[in-house]
């Protein structure tokens, strides 16, 4: 098969589009022939390594895929060769307490597609069977794709861990990205009112027109809590989503008293100082989370395919051109997901 390879650490230049061994099935797992793959940031990072991560080289990166079901391993049932499926890419053990307890993303050996386990930027990928969701006949798997990983983490964010009622109002940081595209929906679906900020007139457009009801231009207002307290009438909002992080004290300003913070990843950098006193002083709960149950992934897909949430895509790039597809998302550049067309 076609794959694209790394054989060391590094920048963009380590991806090599190359010919790799098609894998086949172990016992309970299936090969999916990939009809389309979807960038994360994440597959950045694995690309550039960090201390710690092992990975077999070549290793192939990847977590987001739709494509058909190729073959079966053994003991395989309730699945046949052709059926087009999109993959959950939250792999995890099915027999410890938190997979027991159907929190399956808390697994003890949780780990995630193309992090430690070779990927999607390939036409081949093994998974688990219970790994690949079914997908409707003529649903395009370029969408499907993109959807996976982003909606997933933002429905158990803001759905699952944060319990999201309607006639809440949601303050979404960023206006662009997979997840952020994916919670304004999602809370627009849910039934509340959505505060956008986003870092030019352009990216706040596709967050009006994904339902965003008030828009804040933080490259003219740099300290936008303000602007959330005062489009609040003083009383700040019941969710914030921060993904940033290093935006969290502008987020408690923003956030009402007993205000909940969500975060489930860190694109303005890991470490950074946070007034406590805002904590305990608004009563704030700061919810982490990272992925999605099981559970989770069905609902959230099942309202994809059904056209209730839409993944935005911003462009499309043959497998081969994988390195100029993740050279535009590190430069930031991307509006929405990042698509790669694997079998045409
Ligand atoms: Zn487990």
């Amino acid at each position: 098969m076609k794959a694209i390879l790394i054989h060391h650490h590094g920048g963009p230049e380590v991806l090599e589009y190359a010919d790799f061994p098609t894998p086949g099935p172990g016992p309970g797992e299936v090969l999916v022939r990939l009809e389309a793959a979807a960038l994360n940031r994440l597959d950045l990072w694995v690309r550039e390594g960090w201390p710690g991560l092992k990975v077999a080289y070549p290793h192939i990166t990847g977590a987001d895929g739709a494509g058909e079901i190729a073959a079966l391993g053994e003991g395989v049932s309730g699945m046949s060769v052709g059926r087009r499926v999109v993959i959950n890419s939250n792999l995890s053990c099915g027999e410890c307490e938190f997979c027991i307890a159907g929190q399956d993303n808390r697994c003890v050996k949780w780990e995630l597609l193309g992090e430690t386990r070779r990927g999607t930027y390939a036409e081949y990928v093994v998974i688990p069977a219970r790994n690949a969701y079914p997908m409707p006949e003529g649903f395009d798997a370029g969408q499907a794709a993109a959807a996976a990983l982003a909606f997933h983490t933002a429905w158990h964010s803001l759905v699952t861990r944060a319990d999201l009622r309607p006639g809440e109002s949601v303050l979404v940081v960023g206006a662009s990205g997979g997840v952020t595209t994916a919670s304004i929906q999602i809370a627009k679906l849910a039934g509340a009112t959505v505060y956008a900020v986003g870092s030019s007139p352009e990216k706040l457009e596709l967050a009006a027109s994904l339902g965003a009801d008030y828009l804040i231009d933080r490259s003219k207002e740099e300290n936008w809590s303000k602007a959330v307290y005062q489009l609040t009438g003083r009383r700040g909002v019941d969710v914030v989503v921060d993904n940033v992080g290093t935006t969290f004290p502008l987020s408690f300003r923003a956030a009402c008293k007993g205000g909940r913070i969500l975060t489930v990843g860190n694109t303005g950098g890991p470490k950074f100082e946070i007034d406590n006193r805002f904590v305990f002083g608004k009563h704030l709960s700061l919810i982490g989370s990272t992925m999605g149950t099981r559970q989770d992934f069905a609902a959230v897909m099942e309202l994809i395919f059904a056209g209730k949430l839409r993944p935005i895509v911003d462009r499309v790039f043959p497998l081969a051109q994988a390195a100029l597809a993740q050279e535009r998302l590190q430069r930031g550049e991307q509006r929405g997901k990042i698509v790669l067309d694997i079998q045409p």
